[in-house]
């Protein structure tokens, strides 16, 4: 092995996720992952670029599968500036990969974003890597629709769908409809037939609705509690079929606003370890001062960090995915390993991503180092420093 991108990080703890070991080395070439295990086991090449992260932790970098923007910046906007600058941010805060994530806005618009998206997404970028587009809306219901204005909602139609693929020059990897509406069927088998996984949103489902949805292979709940029918005890409709049905991976914002912790904690109990998926939703107030900033094509006003529409309702979130580790640790009391999942395989099995979201021999070398209180003190993206505080 003689290559100039030859890496060897010592670090105090690893988690692969699944396997904790002290005092661990990891070596990685060409930015993927070669060899990992104790540093008294693992050789390191002498011609390597050697990190010293020994009294740190160092984990698989951070998957975000729900993000509408960070630092001013909207994805909408699609420019490869805009998804360089979410990119660069949302790297300081661990993440390695994201999917951009689109809002239901007037049918041209998106196919406008979707089209812009699709081109700037293969180029190099100076952060995290965007791996697809999650297309959040119009196909979800107005009962639902939370900051999704009615008038940009549409019922499934799948030939608009297959426009949309089209000009997202087949990016989009992951689409979020209500299961319960007409039609909804037909966009899910046209996603299946193009690798886009389905996750059901912003839905006013009963609990057999959601569960039919679940048989037909929709097994990702997006934010959950947050725009869906109420749960109660008579009528635990989607929530209770999320809760309740380990098939399914589910979305949880812990920010502190959109879920009480109390909730976060009892959501974790029943999901356990390996279906929770710790998402931000942010948009581009995150990483920003409070005042006024856009999501799609709405303005926001944030106070607190605290996202509001004009009428009063959320509008995404300000969080981080290092925020939402640290709060998820301490409402629920998971050790940080099982948390890690959340952030890391559990989103590369929901969306199907190899090589992602672990790290064994093999794998990309995104990875993230983080202090004894969460803090981000280096993030590296196959191989190469993108952070370092
Ligand atoms: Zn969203």
């Amino acid at each position: 092995m003689s290559n100039g991108s030859l890496l060897v990080i010592d670090a105090g703890i690893l988690y692969t996720p699944y396997e904790k070991i002290s005092a661990a080395r990891v070596v990685a070439d060409n930015g993927r992952i070669v060899e990992v295990g104790p540093a008294d086991r693992v050789p390191a090449p002498a011609a390597a670029h050697r990190i010293d992260a020994s009294g740190l932790t160092l984990a698989p970098g951070f998957i975000e599968p729900h993000i509408h923007g960070c630092g001013g910046v909207d994805v909408m906007d699609g420019s490869f500036e805009a998804l360089n600058t979410v990119s660069r941010i949302v790297a300081r805060h661990g993440t390695t990969s994201f999917l951009p994530t689109t809002v239901s806005s007037p049918s041209a618009g998106l196919t406008v974003a979707l089209t812009k998206i699709g081109e700037s997404i293969s180029r190099r970028f100076g952060g995290a890597a965007p791996l697809g587009i999650h297309l959040e809306g119009p196909f979800i219901n107005s009962v639902r629709r939370g900051t999704h204005r009615s008038l940009n909602l549409l019922p499934p139609d799948p030939e608009l769908m297959s426009r949309w693929i089209t000009a997202s020059k087949s990016t989009i990897r992951l689409i979020t409809i209500a299961p319960e509406l007409d039609e909804a069927g037909s966009i899910a088998a046209l996603a299946a037939q193009h690798g886009i996984r389905v996750a059901m949103g912003h839905s006013n489902a009963s609990l057999a609705e959601a569960g039919a949805a679940a048989d037909r292979g929709i097994c990702y709940a997006v934010h959950t509690f947050n725009a869906m029918r109420d749960f109660t005890h008579r009528d635990p409709g989607i929530v209770g079929a999320v809760l309740a049905d380990d098939r399914i991976f589910a979305e949880i914002i812990a920010d502190g606003i959109h879920v009480h912790p109390a909730v976060v904690r009892f959501f974790a109990r029943a999901k356990r370890a390996e279906r929770i998926l710790l998402v931000t939703d942010a948009m581009s107030a995150a990483d920003m001062p409070d005042g006024d900033y856009t999501l799609g094509p709405d303005t926001v006003s944030v106070k607190n960090g605290v996202c509001r529409d004009a009428e009063g309702r959320l509008a995404g979130s300000t969080l981080t995915q290092d925020i939402a580790l640290k709060n998820f640790v301490e409402w629920t009391g998971f050790p940080i390993e099982d948390a890690l999942l959340a952030l890391t395989t559990n989103p590369a099995k929901a969306l199907g991503l190899a090589g992602k979201g672990v790290i064994e021999a093999g794998a990309d070398a995104d990875m993230t180092i983080l202090d004894s209180n969460f803090h981000v003190m280096k993030t590296l993206v196959a191989g190469k420093l993108v952070f370092e505080r």
